[in-house]
């Protein structure tokens, strides 16, 4: 089954810390947008040669898809409406399956209980409000446009709403935060009750704002002893509330996981759409092209909007599977690797990944060779052994 993901590339305000691909919102572009983005669509279900040549498979029948997920960017700026018919795109251009899970990131300033009915009209059934913080102080910091009461409303407003699905993202390693002061988030999380969290680390890019903001202020990050024990203890308290850890950044309350993201994780296939976005079908691995500008107009011309179109090695494949698949809390399979790729991981890494194993950040389970929570904060540095 493929993913759909729908790139919304328009946000109220620039994050400081922010390095993805989204700009100012325009009223006008968006409208502009939304209908490239639906022709779009509509091209690759008339024809998969609207898919790079190598991607298009042997078989013209419509693709069958189980998820979509609208991420950015801020996809909540879009209408309800808007929503809809990118929904319905998707439903007469691919097989979608009777239950698909229908994602849209929200940011808890754009929503309200009456905006989040409709977009659950709209064929949304999956929430994941970027809170990022339950401190004002830390919001503060990061540039954004939310309140930690606004977040904490937009939680409950989305309940209200009818949403049984709902993922909260949250920012640790922040500038000033303390490891208490994390926990706080974590447990204001908690408290609110959400199906999913993901918990990721701060990350500063080379020419991010943030930086600046930072030596001006002469804020800094705490240590990184600090930095493991935010994520442990959270890891902890998560597991203590009922949460399952299925990824390195993600828990989920049982039957909740993010179907839409395990396919990146699981060796799976998905088509990306809109500016910017990313696809891999078959092996071959494409993005589009970023500007939304150019997009639109590459669209509206009829021309194709891939670049960097790349058909994967068995051994970038291989490489891929094993680097993605060690993020999850289940490991990978070594007898499905054998099955798909030829390979004894065993036999090929064993020396490289022993030390791993000696020094406790891995373990074998059966045919599962699997990251242990402590070797989960050094998590990019074994799979390295892939790449
Ligand atoms: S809302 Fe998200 S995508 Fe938009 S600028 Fe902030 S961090 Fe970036």
């Amino acid at each position: 089954m493929l993913g759909l993901y729908l790139h919304v590339p328009f946000c109220s305000a620039i994050c400081n810390y922010c390095n993805f691909n989204r700009g100012l919102f325009d009223e006008a572009l968006k409208r502009r947008y939304v209908d490239a983005l639906v022709r779009e669509i509509e091209r690759a279900g008339q024809s998969l040669a609207s898919l790079p040549e190598a991607a298009q498979g042997v078989s013209s029948a419509p693709l069958a898809a189980d998820t979509i997920y609208f991420g950015g960017g801020t996809p909540s700026l879009l209408e309800p409406h808007e929503v809809a018919r990118i929904v319905a795109a998707c439903d007469a251009a691919f097989e979608l399956t009777l239950d698909p899970e229908i994602t849209l990131e929200a940011n808890p300033e754009t929503v309200s209980e009456g905006r989040l009915a409709a977009f659950r009209e709209a064929g949304v059934n999956r929430l994941s409000v970027g809170v990022q913080s339950f401190r004002d102080d830390e919001l503060q910091r990061l540039s954004r446009l939310h309140s930690a009461g606004r977040a904490a409303d937009a939680l409950r407003d989305a309940r209200r709403a009818g949403f049984d699905n709902v993922s909260l993202d949250l920012m640790m390693w922040l500038p000033q935060q303390t490891v208490d002061a994390w926990l706080e988030s974590v447990d204001a999380a908690i408290a609110r009750g959400p199906d999913h969290l993901s918990l990721y680390l701060l990350e500063l890019y080379p020419n991010a704002p943030l930086r600046d903001d930072m030596a001006r202020a002469n804020w800094s990050q705490a240590p990184d002893d600090d930095a493991a024990a935010m994520y442990l203890t959270a890891m902890e308290r998560l597991d203590a509330a009922g949460y399952e850890q299925y990824e390195v950044s993600n828990v989920a309350r049982p039957g909740r996981r993010s179907r839409h993201n395990l396919k990146y994780w699981e060796d799976g296939e998905w088509l990306g759409f809109g500016c910017g976005a990313h696809s891999t079908r078959d092996g071959v691995r494409w993005k589009n092209i970023a500007s939304t500008g150019e997009y639109i107009d590459r669209v509206t011309r009829d021309e194709p909007t891939a670049i960097d179109i790349r058909t994967l090695s068995p051994e970038e494949r291989l490489g891929d599977a094993l680097f993605t698949g060690l993020r999850l809390t289940d490991g990978v399979d070594l007898d499905t690797i054998r099955a798909r790729y030829g390979v004894d991981v065993w036999a090929r890494y064993g020396a490289e990944l022993s030390p791993f194993l000696d020094g406790g950040c891995l373990k074998r389970e059966g045919r599962r060779l699997k990251l242990t929570r402590q070797g989960m904060l050094i998590a990019h540095e074994v799979m390295t052994v892939f790449v």
